[in-house]
């Protein structure tokens, strides 16, 4: 989503399954904690998918940006406690600036899994279109389930999101941390995916087509 141009190997062992939902609530202590791990991910994310988005997105006469999709950034406790609320609403361009999208973490995860068609037709092969896909997946993947088996995006309340799963998120952070380094070095060398790099970017996309 337009937000790209300004405003998108020594692995760690994979466990393969991601721990069912507790009770292991977040304190509030570790819930700030929590937020400074998801906005540095949510830059790191950004910053590579930009770097590939900007070409396009930059000269764009159309941008995919809509205030409905905006509206969940201020509607989410979680994703306003991320973005600290410094950028105001607008109840007709939401967060979309003159130069792109205003905020720099707190998007809602649709604006990072979204790529539009162009810029997928333009990839150099279908493993580059395939990384793509892991590459936007990453930052809903890491709050889904951590919630009652939601989104974090999906919790209402500050006591619905200290209830949220550290555990879970701690989980899904690590794997995908592992599958940001292989999309990394992917994007950044572009040399072909090895079996243990796709089966590493396989749990993403695997847990995102079933929703677990
Ligand atoms: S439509 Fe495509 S090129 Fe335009 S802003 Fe959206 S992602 Fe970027
Ligand atoms: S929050 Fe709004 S302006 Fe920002 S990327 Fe998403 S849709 Fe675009």
């Amino acid at each position: 989503m337009n937000p790209k141009e300004s405003s998108r190997h020594g692995l760690p062992l994979l466990a393969g399954v991601l721990p069912a939902p507790t009770s292991n609530a977040i304190t509030a202590c570790e819930f700030n904690s929590t937020l400074e791990t998801y906005r540095s991910f949510e830059l790191k994310v950004s910053g590579l998918m930009q770097g590939i988005c900007a070409p396009y997105c930059g000269v764009c006469k159309t941008p995919c940006c809509r205030v409905g999709i905006c509206r969940e950034a201020f509607d989410s406790p979680f994703l306003l406690a991320v973005h600290g609320a410094g950028q105001t609403f607008d109840p007709k361009s939401g967060y979309l600036g003159s130069t792109g999208c205003k905020l720099t973490t707190g998007r809602p995860p649709l604006c990072h899994a979204f790529v539009c068609g162009l810029i997928v037709r333009n990839q150099p092969s279908d493993e580059h279109r395939y990384a793509l896909d892991c590459l936007g997946d990453l930052v809903g993947f890491i709050q889904t389930k951590v919630w009652q088996k939601r989104q974090l995006v999906e919790a209402m309340t500050m006591a619905d999101l200290l209830n949220a799963d550290q555990s879970v998120f701690d989980a899904r952070l690590a794997l995908a941390e592992s599958a940001f380094t292989v999309l990394d070095s992917f994007f950044t060398h572009h040399h072909a995916l090895g079996f243990r790099e796709l089966e590493i970017l396989n749990h993403i996309r695997k847990h995102e087509i079933a929703g677990s």
